[in-house]
C-alpha cells in the first residue's frame, strides 16, 4: 500500500536515536522483568494521566481481566457493555465468568448509548463497561451517575483512547479502573504486546500487582491465585520514549481527521462526530457510508488502505450465539454495515489526505 492504515516504521525512525541507545542500555542492565523502566514507566504514565496508580501487564485483553478481577466482577454478574467493540472487551468479562449485557450505541458518537443503559440494569448488574471508541471518550458522567445510584463499578475500555479526556480528566482516571492497550498500531504503541490497568484505589491496586505476577507480593508467597502478566522492560523503554509525545501524536491526528471532514463534506458521508464534552483523539477516522464497497475499491486501485472496524457486531458473533439469541441493536447493526476507517496516524501527510478525499470523491461523483 502506497499509503497505509498505520505507518509504525516512520515512527519509529524519528525515534531510533532515543530509543536504541536506551534498548541496548537494558539488554546489558539484563533485567528484562519488572525492572527500571517499568517501575519508571508507571509511574510516569501514572502522571500523566492523573492517576494515583498505574500497574503494566502483557497486554490491553489482560488489563480488561485484571480490571474486572480486581473489581471483584466474577461469576452470576452482568457487565453493561457496547456490542460495537473489539471482541476483547467481551471476552474479558466471559473470562470472569460474567455475562456481558449489550446496549446498543448512539447513531453519531458510536459509543454506548447512555440513555439505554439505565433500562438494562438487573438486580444483577455489577459493573457498566464503556468503551471510548476509536479514541472519543464515551459519555461518562451519565454513566458515573448511574453507577453510584446503583453501585456499580465502573470499568473504562481505554484501549483506544490514550491522552483523549473530557474537560482535562484522562480516559482511564474516571471510573473505578482503566484498562489500556499498548498495541502497536494503538495511539500509544510498543514494539509487541503490552497493556496497563489504571485506579485512584490503593486497595485495587495492591491486587493488580498481585494478579499481574502470580499473586504474589513477596516473591514465592502467593497469597491467591494470579496470572503472569507483565510487561517487559524493552517494551516499557519504548514507551517511555513515546509518552512525551502524546499530545503532539494525538493533536496530528486531529489535524488528520479535521482535514479527513472537510474534503468528504457533500458527499453524503456521515463523518465522525465529535460531542463537544470530550477530546476526541482519533485512534481511527470512522466514516459511515452506504457506498462503502465502492470506496474501499476506487482506494484499493490507488493503493491506498481502508478497513471495517468492525464488521460482525458482537452480539453476532458465533462466540456468543447462545448469549445473545435473539438481540438485535438495530443502530449498531447499521453502522458495522456503512462504517469505513481510512488511514491515521500522527505522520500523514496533508497532501495524502487530500489524495484520500479526491479519490473518494471521484468514486462517489463517477
Ligand atoms: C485493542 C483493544 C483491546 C485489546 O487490547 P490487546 O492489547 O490487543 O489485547 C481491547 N479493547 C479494545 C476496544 C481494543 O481496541
Amino acid at each position: 500500500m502506497r499509503i497505509p492504515m498505520v505507518d509504525l516504521a516512520g515512527q519509529y525512525r524519528d525515534l531510533k536515536a532515543q530509543i536504541e541507545p536506551a534498548m541496548a542500555a537494558t539488554l546489558n542492565a539484563a533485567q528484562y522483568i519488572l525492572g527500571p523502566n517499568v517501575q519508571a514507566f508507571e509511574a510516569e504514565a501514572a502522571k500523566y494521566l492523573g492517576v494515583k496508580h498505574a500497574i503494566t501487564c502483557a497486554n490491553g485483553t489482560d488489563a480488561l481481566h485484571l480490571a474486572l478481577l480486581a473489581a471483584g466482577i466474577g461469576p452470576g454478574d452482568e457487565v453493561i457493555t457496547t456490542p460495537f467493540t473489539f471482541i476483547a472487551t467481551a471476552e474479558a468479562i466471559a473470562y470472569v465468568g460474567a455475562k456481558a449485557v449489550f446496549v446498543d450505541i448512539d447513531p453519531q458518537t458510536l459509543n454506548i448509548d447512555v440513555a439505554q443503559v439505565a433500562q438494562a440494569v438487573t438486580p444483577k448488574t455489577k459493573a457498566l463497561l464503556p468503551v471510548h471508541l476509536f479514541g472519543q471518550p464515551a459519555n461518562i458522567q451519565p454513566l458515573l451517575d448511574l453507577a453510584q445510584k446503583h453501585g456499580l463499578k465502573l470499568i473504562e475500555d481505554c484501549a483506544q483512547s490514550f491522552g483523549a479526556h473530557v474537560g482535562g480528566r484522562q480516559t482511564g482516571s474516571m471510573g473505578d479502573v482503566g484498562a489500556f492497550s499498548f498495541f502497536p498500531s494503538k495511539n500509544l504503541g510498543c514494539y509487541g504486546d503490552g497493556g496497563m490497568v489504571t485506579t485512584q484505589s490503593d486497595a485495587m491496586a495492591e491486587t493488580l500487582r498481585m494478579l499481574r505476577n502470580h499473586g504474589s507480593k513477596v516473591r514465592y508467597y502467593h497469597d491467591i491465585i494470579g496470572y503472569n502478566s507483565r510487561l517487559d522492560e524493552l517494551q516499557a523503554v519504548v514507551l517511555r520514549a513515546k509518552l512525551p509525545h502524546i499530545d503532539h501524536y494525538n493533536q496530528q491526528r486531529r489535524r488528520v481527521a479535521h482535514r479527513y471532514s472537510a474534503g468528504l463534506t457533500g458527499l453524503g458521508i456521515q463523518t465522525p462526530h465529535e460531542d463537544g464534552v470530550g477530546l476526541h483523539v482519533y485512534h481511527q477516522y470512522t466514516m459511515l457510508t452506504d457506498r462503502r464497497e465502492v470506496i474501499q475499491k476506487a482506494l484499493a486501485d490507488q493503493q491506498i488502505a481502508s478497513a471495517i472496524y468492525y464488521p460482525v457486531p458482537l452480539h453476532q458473533q458465533k462466540v456468543f450465539a447462545d448469549m445473545a439469541a435473539g438481540q438485535s441493536f438495530p443502530v449498531t447493526e447499521s453502522v458495522a454495515a456503512r462504517c469505513l476507517s481510512l488511514p491515521i496516524y500522527p505522520e500523514l501527510s496533508d497532501a495524502a489526505v487530500d489524495e484520500v478525499c479526491g479519490v473518494i470523491r471521484q468514486a462517489l461523483q463517477a
